[in-house]
């Protein structure tokens, strides 16, 4: 399978992509870069999804295509609003950069003497951001950025405590829980007057929830580009109302005295983000997950011929509630743990990655969603290799 033929695959997304172009250099082989087969899914961590070949079109216009930046991003944020059914929107180097660029411009709105001085504004500044304390997660970060303060609160007597005059946004993440619902964070967000901002960053596909998440009331949702979206890796969204997007826009590049202009975004970042959201718009979801049920059903039923192990099919209650391959085994039997068998697959040939620990809960997983035609048979098989191989002590 890492003959140069399967391999180039790999770099045009997709073996069906049509007009895909043909290589000159075989890049990946020249750094002694080793492919790998993807059983794990559209992680950051793995270069994420594969652009649409639409978006990939239109990042080439954009490339052999000048024009004015400011004019491009206005009339590619006012054709995703359309879309979408929004007031406006701006694109931004991912989502994590929509979420700093949102906090500053909730602390600035247009004035260029906190513009200007971002994260370090003058006394008087709008500066803090709450949240619940169960929505602390792993890119809170992005909300210090721009000098924001996070105050954490639990219940709806904290909340009210906790706003102020120094309160500039409403934080919440999608899909988190805690004491005070979703629909009641926008109700007294509303009764303060105070601006809620939303990151739904991985809920899409279905795209259907993108489009939910934004009638649910929040003045600002952000959204990853290069997740399920599948338009450009570095790529993000915010969308919402068009004062808090402008003073969002106000603190990013092009402008040069911003907080975000260290998160610059390419003209044909912006065209392939607009394209991205037209093409996962027309695209037909059904038909993909379909394509996952047959791959995962497969897999499960080759690995389920070994005695003592057991494979099954189930569907995630998160991320895009796609099925993946949950496999268990009588380690008296294959005496390896889940996480050796996941490195003898990483080390295997080919390399292999699945999901197994980290965010699968000590579980191993196979998914479907990145595999290439015919790698669900090199994936099965290799799997009851090394389980084979551990009845015998044999290394892989
Ligand atoms: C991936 C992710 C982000 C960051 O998105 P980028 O587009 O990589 O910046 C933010 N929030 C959540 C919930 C995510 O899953």
């Amino acid at each position: 399978m890492s003959d140069r033929r399967s391999f180039l695959k790999y770099m045009i997304g997709g073996a069906s992509t049509p007009g895909a172009p043909t290589f000159t250099r075989d890049y990946y082989t020249e750094l002694g870069i080793k492919p790998f087969i993807n059983a794990i899914g559209p992680y950051s961590s793995l270069g994420g999804e594969e652009m649409w070949p639409e978006v990939i079109e239109a990042m080439d216009y954009a490339v052999q295509n000048k024009a004015d930046m400011e004019e491009l991003h206005d009339a590619v944020g006012k054709r995703i609003a359309e879309l979408v059914g929004c007031e406006y929107a701006c694109v931004t180097a991912g989502a994590a950069s929509a979420i700093t660029l949102a906090v500053a411009g909730s602390m600035s709105g247009l004035d260029p003497d906190i513009i200007h001085t971002l994260p370090h504004p003058p006394a008087g500044t709008k500066n803090e951001v709450i949240l619940q304390a169960s929505h602390q997660y792993l890119y809170d970060r992005a909300l210090r950025v721009p000098g924001a303060k996070l105050v954490f609160v639990d219940s709806e007597e904290d909340l009210r405590a906790a706003i102020g005059s120094k309160t500039a946004m409403m934080f919440y993440v999608r899909k988190m829980t805690g004491q005070i619902s979703l629909e009641r964070w926008i109700e007294l967000a509303k009764e303060y007057d105070i601006p809620t901002l939303c990151d739904a960053a991985t809920t899409v596909p279905p795209i259907k929830y993108l489009l939910d998440t934004l009638k649910l009331g929040f003045d600002l949702c952000c959204f990853s580009g290069g997740k399920g979206l599948r338009g450009p890796y570095s790529a993000g969204l915010l969308l919402g109302r068009k004062d808090l997007i402008d003073a969002a826009k106000a603190n990013g590049s092009p402008n040069h005295r911003a907080v975000g202009r260290s998160m610059k975004v390419a003209p044909e970042e912006y065209l392939g983000m607009m394209v991205a959201v037209e093409t996962a718009l027309k695209h037909d979801e059904t038909a993909d997950m379909a394509l996952y049920e047959r791959l995962t059903n497969y897999i499960a039923t080759e690995i389920n011929t070994l005695e003592g192990v057991t494979a099954e099919v189930r569907v995630a209650d998160i991320q895009g509630m796609e099925p993946y391959v949950n496999v268990e085994w009588d380690q008296n039997i294959y005496k390896i743990s889940k996480d050796d068998a996941k490195l003898a697959l990483r080390n295997g040939d080919p390399c292999i990655e699945l999901r197994a620990m980290f965010l699968s809960f000590g579980e191993l997983h196979i998914t479907a969603h990145m595999l290439k035609p015919d790698e669900e048979k090199i994936v099965a098989r290799r799997m009851i290799e090394v389980l084979q191989d551990s009845k015998t002590g044999a290394m892989q």
